[in-house]
């Protein structure tokens, strides 16, 4: 059986005390592989890995130097493109199709957008008037702000990992990876990567293990990091926000969702039912932008229903290598004991079940995997669990509305602020609601369409800050005004 080991100052790193716990396959509960669990040693060692590169040669290089190296990471994790599928693949589950074309190429693409960011993103300038006529002149610069610890979720590893590590780094800082407990592979592939461009050790750490009490919380609150950028759910980031407090340290979270897609009766109704077929079902709806609440005007509501449970039916279940499988199974276990406890909810608060709502029959031992059906409800109100809690499943509800009023108020009655999908081909109209929906991010007849110069990031109780773009270097940098006196 092979073991996952850390990987601490350029070195793959067993736990001492060989503590480990098991990977297993979410197509069939496989073991697939241990994973050496870091203990506080081990984080601690990661940390101080960490400072003495920040001191030391990376420290000290230019801009331009570690660009080039950034660029050759990217190059690397695509000449090594099908080691990175089959580990992402082995990890989630998800089909071939969609990690080949998202998961790993967007993986290498981080690193070369923040390093063409770092090179080309000017600081601000101002000349300043003084009583003595001599005047001043302010500028600024960019300094990394020190040691980051990144800590991830499981539903898209390397390319939610690398979000970070990618501009973290074209800044001039070091990071000390945690990966998600069910997603250890790609994250510790990438040393193999660092190692082979000649990334100087210490730069990029990767330590194994779970959150409270474990490597997650041992990072969180070690001393020698300088700031944490998260992504995962909003109980973890509110947790891990108590943690930064100590310390004063700055984060960047970004938590979970509850998404609203609202249909009008205008839309463009095949572009309208694809994008939410998508949104709803792609990556099993393993995606925090993902859509699990869809409001259709009601001309068009039992239509849409009824075409959104066709695209449903006609997703084929299946495993990754099959290059018709339209969805793999849930990420685990555990994850798929979750949905599935909602699936149930659903009924026993009084839905209908459009289409779904169980557990496929998998032949073989595919039956032992974290299957699910996709799962489309109607009939409940708006304060139903299944339409206010986030699931991170492949479900949504549909409801009916009457007016733009009605929709936009209801769409933003959430805790949550991450995302919002409209469908319409009123332009007055689409910029209006636009402008109404209390979220981060909001697409307009379209869904997952992402630039990554522009800011990323949740309102409410999905997040704090923006990445993406110049955004990232606002976090993974300090800014300091030099003001000097003519
Ligand atoms: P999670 O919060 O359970 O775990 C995320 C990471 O935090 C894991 O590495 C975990 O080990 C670690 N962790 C857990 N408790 C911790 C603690 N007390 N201290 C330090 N670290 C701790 O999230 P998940 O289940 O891996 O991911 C799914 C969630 O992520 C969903 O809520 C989803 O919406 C959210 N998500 C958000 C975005 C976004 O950009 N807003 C993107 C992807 C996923």
């Amino acid at each position: 059986m092979k073991t996952i080991a850390n990987f601490i100052d350029g070195a793959f790193v067993v736990a001492a005390g060989g503590r480990v716990f098991e990977k297993r396959s979410p197509l069939n509960n496989e073991l697939i592989a241990l994973v050496s669990e870091a203990g506080r040693d081990e984080v601690d060692a990661a940390v101080t890995a960490a400072r003495a590169a920040l001191e030391g040669p990376w420290g000290k290089m230019t801009v331009d130097e570690r660009v080039k190296l950034l660029n050759a990471v990217a190059d690397e994790i695509n000449r090594r493109f099908d080691d990175f599928l089959a580990a992402e693949v082995a990890d989630t589950g998800k089909p071939r199709s969609l990690a080949s074309h998202i998961d790993i190429p967007r993986g290498a693409a981080n690193f070369k957008i923040f390093a063409d960011v770092i090179k080309n993103t000017p600081t601000e300038f101002f000349e300043t008037a003084t009583p003595d006529g001599r005047g001043a002149i302010n500028y600024a610069t960019r300094r990394p702000v020190g040691v980051v610890g990144v800590v991830c979720p499981w539903n898209l590893p390397l390319l939610l990992m690398t979000w970070k590590v990618g501009p973290a780094l074209a800044c001039g800082n070091t990071v000390v990876v945690k990966p998600s407990e069910v997603t250890p592979q790609t994250a510790t592939l990438l040393g193999e990567v660092m190692n082979a461009v000649g990334i100087p050790k210490g730069v990029y750490n990767v330590v194994h293990g779970f959150g409270p009490d474990s490597a997650g919380e041992f990072l969180t609150t070690h001393k020698g990091v300088n700031a944490i950028t998260f992504t995962g759910e909003t109980r973890t980031g509110m947790a891990i926000m108590k943690a930064a407090a100590d310390g004063a340290r700055p984060v960047s979270l970004e938590m979970g969702g509850k998404n609203p897609a609202i249909v009008f009766a205008d839309a463009d109704f095949d572009a309208a039912i694809e994008g939410t077929l998508r949104s709803a079902f792609v990556n099993c709806g393993q995606v925090c932008l993902g859509t699990e609440r869809v409001y259709v005007e009601r001309p068009i509501f039992d239509r849409f229903v009824a075409a959104l449970k066709a695209g449903a039916e006609a997703l084929q279940i299946g495993v990754p290598e099959d290059p018709a499988t339209g969805m793999g199974p849930l990420v685990s276990l555990e994850h798929q004991a979750k949905v599935l406890s909602y699936y149930r909810k659903a009924v026993e608060e009084g839905a209908t079940v459009v289409t779904g709502g169980g557990v496929p029959a998998m032949p073989g031992d595919l039956a032992k995997g974290a299957w699910v059906q996709p799962t489309i409800w109607t009939g409940l109100g708006d304060d139903a669990a299944v339409a206010t809690e986030e699931i991170f499943g492949p479900c949504c509800h549909v409801f009916p509305f009457d007016s733009e009023d009605e929709v936009v108020a209801r769409a933003n009655n959430t805790e949550y602020g991450l995302a919002a999908a409209v469908w319409t081909r009123d332009l007055s109209r689409a910029h209006r609601v636009a402008a109404r929906m209390e979220v981060g991010l909001c697409w307009v007849n379209s869904w997952f369409l992402r630039d990554l110069r522009t800011p990323f990031g949740g309102s409410k109780n999905s997040g704090i800050g923006r990445e993406g773009g110049v955004h990232s270097l606002e976090f993974y940098t300090e800014l300091k005004n030099v003001c000097i006196k003519l």
